[in-house]
């Protein structure tokens, strides 16, 4: 079998399976007597390796139980937080965010009567005009790399635009945590997202880094843990897999860039000479990790259908769209008409994709597209 969706999860480094193994015995973390100060003790120990690794302060960090809900935290809570300020009511987001941002934007319209302005995006897949954010909002919404395409996106230059009107930002970077050097302080944001198993960690643990002001308005009430932000009894052995998967990533960052990046750049070569009328979707800056090509006159799903049929396993990268064939609202946003869009793949490759896989993909591929080109 040959993996190429790493952008949907990827295998546990065996450093987060030990650490996960090691601290999973640990019992709860906000008791007072000795076992509770042990369970505090190693959950504090992830937290700060997660601080220093990630450029903010242990109090900024928030673990939550998924990408998913630290981006519903962030967006609504700092949506409902802005209710007094300049910009209330108002969200800027983008039309190329993931299910997680965007239908929770949609739901603060349909609800709290949001209104909503979204930041245009190129055929390119980058977004291409912040005029937007020179009028204030409750919040700002932007990932920092796309999901589908993997776009790197001029996060930077948005903070620093709603600075200036004082509009706080969340940062969907729950592609980019782990794959990029991040630092939350220099970056400036009001709020960040990323999830353990994107880099090597756990599934069911995510982050939340949160400057103390302007906070996200807790959408959850109960014990009080990570700051009245995320209440409920902590999960520390998902903590520490989280800080050792992270720790890994970056010590390994380099490396791996190098021979993913390699490995992606023979990938898209192969395919452009072995197929005719193709089109590749992910244009630079993007992430190495990342291939987005669509095949004209196919469909989605008889592409993954026929490439699993023969032991490799590659995605739209469209979670929402996933057994209905349209084209992907990132597609969509860049301007890709439906018929050359329809039958699009996202192959994604990490630490453990080799040539061989590689290889083999390219070796099947033709036939396949040539299959789903003639039904
Ligand atoms: N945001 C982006 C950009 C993602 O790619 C994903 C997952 O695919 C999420 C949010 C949701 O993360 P999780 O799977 O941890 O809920």
């Amino acid at each position: 079998m040959s993996y190429f969706d790493y952008a949907a999860t990827q295998p546990m480094r065996q450093s987060a399976i030990d650490a996960w193994v090691a601290a999973s015995g640990q019992l709860n973390a906000g008791a007072q007597y000795a076992s509770g100060r042990k369970a505090r003790s190693v959950l504090d120990d992830a937290r700060e390796t997660v601080a220093e690794l990630l450029g903010c302060e242990p109090i900024e960090v928030v673990f939550t139980a998924s990408g998913t809900e630290a981006d519903n935290i962030a967006v609504q809570g700092l949506f409902h937080a802005s209710a007094e300020q300049p910009g209330a009511g108002r969200i800027i987001s983008t039309p190329i965010e993931h299910s997680a941002v965007r239908d929770t934007v949609a739901r603060l319209e349909a609800d709290h009567g949001a209104t909503v302005d979204l930041l245009p995006v190129g055929r390119d897949g980058h977004i291409e005009d912040l005029t937007a954010l020179d009028t204030p909002a409750a919040v700002a919404t932007s990932m920092w790399a796309n999901n589908e395409t993997g776009a790197i996106q001029p996060v930077e230059d948005i903070v620093k635009r709603a600075a200036a009107v004082g509009t706080p930002v969340h940062v969907d970077a729950v592609q980019v945590v782990g794959k990029l050097p991040i630092n939350f302080h220099e970056l400036g944001a009001a709020t960040l997202a990323a999830s353990a198993h994107k880099f090597g960690g756990p599934r069911g643990i995510g982050l939340l880094l949160a400057k103390r002001t302007p906070a996200p308005r807790p959408l959850m009430f109960g014990g009080g843990q990570e700051r009245g932000i995320r209440p409920g009894t902590n999960d520390v052995a998902g903590a520490s897999g989280l800080a050792a998967a992270l720790q890994e990533s970056l010590a390994q960052l380099e490396q791996e860039s190098a021979q993913i990046l390699h490995l992606r750049n023979t990938l898209r070569e192969g395919i452009v000479a072995s197929i005719d009328d193709v089109i590749v979707n992910t244009v630079e800056p993007s992430l190495d990790t990342h291939l987005h090509v669509s095949f004209p006159g196919t469909d989605g799903d008889s592409l993954i259908m026929l490439l699993d049929q023969r032991g490799i396993e590659a995605a739209t990268g469209s979670a929402c769209h996933a057994g209905v064939n349209r084209m992907s609202h990132v597609l969509e946003a860049m301007g890709v008409a439906d018929e050359q869009g329809r039958g699009s793949l996202r192959f994604t490759l990490g630490r453990l994709t080799t040539e061989d896989d590689v290889k083999q993909l390219l070796a099947v591929l033709p036939e396949v597209v040539s299959l789903a080109r003639s039904v």
